[in-house]
């Protein structure tokens, strides 16, 4: 069928809200209205293409209308699409969580289901909080979760939300969690500088658990990759001291796996760089190659056991959403894990890293790029008015926004965090592709912060 493209903008604009969006700027704009997609590429009503190089906000693995997953799906729905885990269960899901606790980290046994990245914090933060009820630790309440923190939407999430733009207005509605520093080298809270500070920032959590002494329930935070907070990668250490920590004062690990999970990094989930074992882990996004909305919160059988007795002790976990163990989402995820565990597809991977840590590092010519973070496929460039000083770009200069306009010339789909541009494609780019993102980014940023005066 022949789409008219004026009118399909017209009724966006007349009756859609977009997330995170200014809607006044999009009612301006010539907005792109996509129409499919393939490999690594996303295609507009015009017929323009699109690099996507944020993997469709950071879930795609394996390309657009991938014909391994697409085939699960078309026998899946040809089968049933949905049918309630409320007192069913279905074969997807059961043979999706078999394949997930034989990859998760050591001892991460028990599967809930849910379907987005935030009910999978959700459920993580209420896990552990009734985990301490039901044994009758009931002193235990609270919960510390780091500056620069984003795990979320919903009221849950937001309240373990570190960003200040995001989540401020909000505080009101919202529980308090006790902030700990984040591990954001670039600019340390404490002034200090790795590795002479000895990993203050983590130290500053074993001083809260003292000062919260046996009243902390669980710290959540995302390993390695601060993702949402400007792709901060955490100092070589870190997450393992936190663990240490957390060990030390019985305090639950909620590991947010939902932006690093699934070889973004890397390696299989983020905790293994430093093989931390999390006591609980949220993984959504590449659980299904962003195919469709599935999430999982793995814990251990230690928690799981403290929910088990006869149904009048209401110990039972009562937290479930419609879409639980859906059996499109779960065959979609069964035949993306099946292609992310083929032989020699990590090694192919890491190849992809390397090429990409040696073409940044090109970037560093042009005099506003502060920093480059890469930790494997997770790229984060933060420009900076002024190298030397780290000023920052004013909000109303647009610079992240600006530069992923531009880049769009070079048939280019990039997504930026405030000033910070971000590059996390599909794994399956090629070695080409990654070589094109990066000289065309060069040639974005040099044209956008090096124009006459920079000013929009
Ligand atoms: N946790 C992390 C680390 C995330 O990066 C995100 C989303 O970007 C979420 C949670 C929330 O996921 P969703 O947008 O699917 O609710």
């Amino acid at each position: 069928m022949k789409y008219n493209k004026n009118r399909l903008q017209n009724i966006d604009k007349k009756y859609i809200w977009h997330p995170f969006t200014q809607m006044k700027e999009w009612m301006n704009e010539d907005i792109l209205i996509i129409t499919h997609g393939r490999g690594n590429y996303i295609y507009d009503i015009d017929g323009n293409k699109y690099l996507d190089g944020v993997s469709s906000i950071w879930c795609n693995l394996h390309g657009h209308a991938n014909r391994r997953i697409n085939n699960a799906l078309k026998r899946q729905i040809d089968k049933i699409s949905h049918s309630t885990f409320l007192g069913l269960t279905n074969i997807p899901a059961i043979l999706l969580a078999e394949k997930l606790v034989k990859i998760l980290p050591a001892g991460l046994t028990r599967i809930f289901y849910s379907d987005n990245g935030s009910t999978a914090v959700e459920v993580a933060i209420k896990m552990a909080f009734q985990y301490w009820q039901n044994i009758g630790n009931t002193k235990r309440r609270k919960f510390i979760s780091l500056n620069n923190g984003y795990h979320g939407d919903t009221l849950g999430a937001v309240s373990a939300g570190g960003i200040p733009l995001f989540h401020d207005v909000f505080k009101p509605l919202l529980f308090p969690t006790i902030k700990a520093p984040s591990p954001y080298c670039y600019r340390c809270e404490l002034n200090l500088q790795y590795p002479s500070c000895k990993l203050a920032c983590a130290e500053r959590i074993d001083i809260i658990a003292r000062e919260n002494f046996d009243e902390i329930a669980g710290l959540i935070l995302e390993p390695i990759v601060q993702a949402a907070g400007g792709f901060i990668v955490s100092p070589p250490g870190y997450l393992k001291r936190v663990r240490e920590i957390c060990s030390s004062h019985r305090i639950l690990l909620i590991a947010d796996e939902v932006a690093t999970g699934f070889m973004r990094t890397g390696k299989l989930f983020a905790v293994n760089h430093e093989q931390v074992i999390p006591d609980i882990i949220c993984l959504s996004k590449g659980l299904t190659s962003g195919y469709l909305p599935l999430a999982v919160t793995a814990t251990g059988e230690e928690i799981f056991s403290a929910f088990l007795g006869r149904y009048e002790e209401f110990k039972t976990f009562f937290h479930g959403h419609t879409y639980t163990g859906n059996q499109l989402g779960s065959s979609a995820g069964i035949a993306s894990l099946e292609l992310l565990l083929k032989k020699n597809f990590i090694k192919g991977v890491e190849k992809k890293i390397h090429l990409f840590e040696k073409a940044l590092q090109k970037l560093y010519e042009l005099k506003h790029v502060g920093e480059i973070r890469q930790k494997g496929l997770m790229i984060g460039i933060e420009l900076v008015k002024n190298r030397e000083t780290k000023e920052l770009y004013e909000p109303y200069e647009r610079i992240g926004y600006r530069v992923c306009r531009d880049i769009r010339k070079y048939e280019i789909f990039l997504r930026p965090l405030g000033n910070v541009i971000v590059l996390m494609p599909p794994l399956s780019i090629t070695e080409k592709e990654i070589k094109y993102l990066v000289d065309s980014l060069y040639k974005s940023i040099k044209f956008i912060t090096e124009m006459d005066n920079a000013s929009i």
